[in-house]
């Protein structure tokens, strides 16, 4: 089969959902252009903001900061080390050599260094490593930002992540997920940054063709404290959707976001995502003026933010409770 842009090389990509099939060079085009329309689209951010991309070492966040260097933003990659055995030290080995290979060092946040290394801090803790992994994340995209002066935070999640997120979302009628959900969450206040998915318009597939083409390599295990079963059946079920009807994941998803769909009086969705999108975290969002972390600064609704009370559980003395 014939590229159906060049209508020279042969194609390499096929995208059903686009009707399309491209060869690489057309494949590269296509994708920027997705890419610089999802940022366009919601003004996620401009050439004068400085981005500071989360880069896990997995395919989607080392693809965001290649094409985000490629289109000529200023970045910096954040790269936080979990402390998970093995994977941990895979993961930043990956970030390391791509960032390398770009002449980027970038920015490392070691878990063990901070003492709250995920799996530990998960047991003493007694939660759900996936919900402490998303407080500390959560905490330091902001520290970092503030410290050093970033504008915006940026991650890597794709249109797959966001139809199959919006899917349990609305399985479960959960309106504050859904009123929070989008792909550009403004700055709430001060110390809290601007959080952004620029790959919000492009699919999994896309995004590993993308890496596979451009020969990034980045670790292909998942993070075995990857536990939530239900995320994955949510993507299985739209990839089922999507092979009979090519493009639904992207309607479901654009759908969503269009303001339109939005506007349909006493639609439940919609009643959500009126209220305030620009929640982030238990800290705030509760309504209110936020105030100063007694201990750390970070602005939180609580006296004590909720990383400084989940390291304070961590590093508390075992056998007292
Ligand atoms: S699977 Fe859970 S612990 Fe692992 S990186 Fe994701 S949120 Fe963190
Ligand atoms: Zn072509
Ligand atoms: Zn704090």
């Amino acid at each position: 089969m014939k590229c159906k842009r060049c209508r020279k090389a042969a194609a390499a990509v096929d995208l059903p959902s686009h009707h399309s099939a491209f060869c690489p060079e057309c494949f590269f085009v296509f994708f920027r252009r997705q890419v610089e329309e999802g940022i366009r689209k919601f003004r996620l951010f401009s050439p004068d903001d400085r981005v500071l991309v989360c880069v896990s070492g997995g395919k989607d966040s080392l693809v965001l900061w290649d094409i985000l260097m490629e289109l000529g933003y200023r970045t910096e990659g954040l790269h936080i080390d979990l402390g998970i055995e093995g994977y941990s030290a895979r993961s930043r080995e990956k970030t390391l050599a791509y960032a390398s290979s770009r002449g980027k060092e970038p920015i490392v946040v070691d878990l063990h260094a901070e003492g709250v290394p995920i799996p530990e801090a998960a047991k003493r803790a007694r939660k759900e490593e996936c919900s402490v992994c998303g407080t500390v994340k959560r905490y330091f995209f902001n520290r970092v930002a503030a410290e050093r002066g970033f504008t915006v935070v940026a991650t890597g999640h794709n249109l797959d992540d966001e139809a199959a997120r919006l899917l349990g979302n609305l399985l479960h009628w959960d309106a504050d997920h859904l009123s929070r959900q989008h792909p550009l969450l403004p700055e709430a206040a001060e110390g809290l940054v601007r959080k952004v998915k620029p790959l919000w318009r492009v699919s999994e597939m896309e995004t590993a063709a993308y890496g596979f083409l451009k020969g990034i390599d980045y670790v292909t295990e998942e993070c075995p404290m990857s536990e939530d079963a239900t995320s994955l059946i949510y993507k299985e079920a739209l990839t089922l959707i999507e092979e009979e009807m090519p493009g639904t994941r992207r309607r479901f998803y654009q759908g969503f976001l269009d303001p339109k769909n939005r506007d349909v009086p006493g639609n439940p969705v919609a009643d959500a995502c009126r209220e305030d999108a620009s929640k982030d975290g238990k800290d705030i969002g509760e309504g209110g003026t936020p105030r100063k972390c007694n201990s750390c600064g970070a602005p939180t609704y609580a006296e004590t933010c909720s990383f400084c009370r989940l390291k304070e559980r961590v590093t508390k003395p075992q056998g007292r409770s």
